[in-house]
């Protein structure tokens, strides 16, 4: 029945919009039921006789139980009324000399009454109230009205509120055919209203109380689905994969070689992570665990030992990285590191030459290359490795999800993502409910929060005074110009138009710039010139923004820094600040930067802390705006908050339990039967 297909008929109106309702994906009645109100708005105002404020007008809806009229005292003629509310309550309404009332007010129908009311000895009397009769559909008023996401067409007829509002209403006893998946035992301990009605509810609740429990009920749902999903996936590719990664037994005397080599000791929550992941690298079943962590706190270094101790084994390491720039980078200080210790290294990105890369190709498939850094060429099919033990996947954010499904192609080694993205715990549950969380959660020892302003432009001046006196310290200054998503070619020309006015301020520096249409050669050789300091000044696009690692850059002006979510700023101002010495963000809005932007904006003053601005963020622009998590496959939730901590924690107990419970599901067939039919469930 739910899936019966919106018709003219059904839904009383023409092939236009039904054409219309399809082209946004509304086919059945199920979809149009499932389209929620984004809003509501309180039109009913109708108060129970118990509610009666004395003190104010109170609008009423009751039925007439018996009408009549008398003289009293000096001929006034009185009618008088007896209503009757919906829970059964009865008040009179009385008016004075208005005979016509006795032909108007029919007995045993219903109206609306708007009046003062007085309290006349025990009883309640409205006088000479104004009346409606009310019509037997009120959809629009006299109720909690639904307001609809409208959809904005240039033409004529376009889907409107009330529209769908109508429409909706025209097929919502559709809603009883709605199936209960939950299992009575969640329902019962959550004191849930069965789905059914709760579809009906959200869409024409007949109080605010009842409204709250349609919500509640379908936030329930949307989450429990998502959690159980995850942990499915996670479970059948346990399954899938059960023993059939390298099992690595854990040496730590192979560690302690490669930790006596490097010029710092390892922060607390570094030895735990590592200690986490050499864990499940030691299990024939393949890891899957995303490191969070926040910029600068040291995640590169995590990895390279899984990689080092991997490759100790015997096995083969890809580390894989979203862009040429860093996979350069990563190379060269990690083969720096390894050197000591006869490891091979090569690098493998879209642009190595041909010849190269048929070289790179053989010595992986020989099993003479222990270490290959690089981008997503890595996962090209013609790439065989001999033994993989270890995949590595850096800025995992960045990665499609067909990318990381892509890695499938090299069989099952253990994989480790790794993450800026400072999410909270419970919506990277969600997000990568399929995935161990590990995270590290200081930073190395020593270093100082940058200091970071917002500028306004009067005091542009004083700041380039500033950084003018950071260059001659002999450090290093990044400038990020404004994002510039429409177009390439618009960013490219801000970028040199910028250098040239940088130019003309600095003239004592060498400036140059880096953006998106650069040829990865191109992009490699500015970038090894700001590592070796032959470049002071590097102005730049957003291309910066991953992983760069150059301690010598103390300040990062960000332009048009309103453009930004504050995750992505704090990305950004995480390319400076990279050991002891202080550094400096500064953050210039634009010239059309509103007083809320900037506001925002001076939230970057207060704290250099990832997961407090990603919060805040999360708040301000909800979750689709937060770094990274767009990529990631955020689910696009409709009754459900990714905020709502407490709700994820719940739903994913209770999947959890139930596939403790029976795994199969056979038990629980209606949940089952739904969980195949949602489009992010992969069954293999
Ligand atoms: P991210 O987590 O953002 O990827 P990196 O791994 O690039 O951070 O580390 C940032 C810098 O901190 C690097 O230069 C790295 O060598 C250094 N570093 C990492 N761990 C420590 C530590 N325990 N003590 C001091 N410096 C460290
Ligand atoms: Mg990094």
């Amino acid at each position: 029945m739910l899936d019966t297909p919106l018709s003219e008929k059904l839904l009383k109106t023409t092939s236009v919009y039904i054409a219309k309702l399809h082209k946004l994906g509304i086919h059945t009645v199920s979809d149009l039921l499932g389209y929620l109100p984004r809003a509501y708005e309180n039109r009913s105002q109708y108060r129970l006789i118990h509610e009666i404020d004395l003190r104010e007008n109170n609008v009423v809806k009751a039925r007439v139980n018996a009408v009549d009229q008398m003289t009293v005292g000096n001929r006034k003629k009185l009618i008088q009324a007896e209503l009757e509310d919906a829970q059964g309550n009865v008040m009179q309404a009385v008016w004075f000399n208005q005979p016509h009332i006795l032909r108007i007010l029919v007995p045993q129908k219903e109206y609306v009454f708007s009046g003062r009311v007085k309290h006349d000895f025990g009883r309640m009397q409205m006088q000479s109230p104004l009346f409606e009769e009310v019509k037997s559909e009120q959809i629009h008023t006299g109720r909690i009205v639904p307001i609809y996401p409208e959809f904005e067409t240039t033409q004529r007829n376009s889907i409107g509120s009330d529209w769908l509002r109508n429409k909706i209403y025209l097929i919502l006893s559709y809603a009883r055919y709605e199936t209960e998946f939950l299992p009575p035992e969640i329902v019962a301990a959550e004191r849930l209203i069965p789905r059914s009605q709760a579809l009906a509810n959200i869409h024409f609740p007949a109080s605010e109380e009842v409204l709250r429990q349609a919500q509640i009920r379908l936030a329930f749902d949307e989450l429990f689905l998502l959690e159980m999903a995850a942990l499915m996936r996670k479970k059948q590719y346990q399954e899938q994969a059960a023993s059939r990664a390298h099992a690595i037994p854990l040496q730590v005397g192979v560690v302690k070689q490669f930790l006596d080599t490097l010029p710092f000791t390892l922060t607390d929550s570094q030895r735990i992570v590592t200690y986490q992941i050499l864990k499940d690298t030691e299990k024939v079943f393949p890891m899957i665990r995303l490191l969070e962590g926040d910029v600068g706190s040291g995640k590169t270094i995590v990895a390279t030992i899984a990689a080092f101790h991997t490759i100790k084994a015997g096995y083969q390491v890809a580390f894989m990285v979203p862009t040429e720039v860093l996979a350069r980078q990563h190379f060269e200080k990690i083969a720096a590191q390894l050197a000591p210790f006869d490891v091979s290294v090569e690098l493998l990105t879209g642009s190595t030459p041909k010849k190269e890369k048929d070289r790179l190709k053989s010595a992986i498939s020989a099993g003479t290359c222990s270490l290959v850094i690089g981008t997503h060429a890595l996962l090209e099919e013609s790439v065989a490795f001999s033994s993989l033990g270890l995949a590595i996947i850096d800025e995992q954010h960045r990665f499609g999800v067909t990318q990381r499904k892509q890695l499938a192609l090299h069989g099952y080694p253990h994989v480790l993502h790794m993450t800026a993205t400072p999410i909270p715990r419970t919506l990277a549950l969600t997000i990568y409910g399929d995935q161990d969380l590990s995270i590290l959660h200081e930073m190395p020892l020593g270093r100082l929060p940058i200091v970071t302003r917002v500028v306004s432009p009067d005091k542009r001046e004083q700041a380039y005074r500033f950084v003018s006196s950071e260059l001659t310290k002999g450090h290093q200054v990044y400038v990020i110009c404004p994002l510039i998503e429409e177009s390439q070619t618009l960013e490219f020309k801000t970028v040199t138009a910028e250098v040239e006015r940088l130019r003309t301020v600095f003239p004592d520096s060498v400036i140059q710039m880096l953006h998106g249409k650069m040829k990865g050669i191109e992009k490699q050789q500015i970038m090894e010139e700001f590592a070796n300091n032959k470049i002071q000044m590097l102005v730049s696009t957003t291309v910066i923004e991953v992983g760069i690692d150059v301690k010598n850059a103390t300040v990062i002006m960000i332009e048009g820094a309103d453009h930004f979510g504050l995750a992505q700023l704090h990305q950004l101002r995480g390319r400076v600040g990279r050991d002891m010495r202080q550094s400096y963000c500064f953050l210039f809005a634009s010239e059309k930067a509103t007083d809320t932007s900037v506001k925002r904006l001076r939230y970057m003053e207060k704290t250099n802390n990832g997961f407090e601005l990603a919060e805040y963020d999360l708040h301000l622009r909800g979750a689709g705006e937060l770094y990274g998590v767009r990529q990631s496959g955020l689910p696009d939730l409709k009754a459900a908050s990714l905020l709502d901590a407490k709700l994820i924690e719940k739903t994913r107990n209770h999947a959890e339990h139930i596939l403790n419970q029976d795994a199969s599901l056979n038990s629980f067939p209606q949940l089952k039967q739904r969980l195949v039919t949602l489009p992010e469930f992969v069954v293999s």
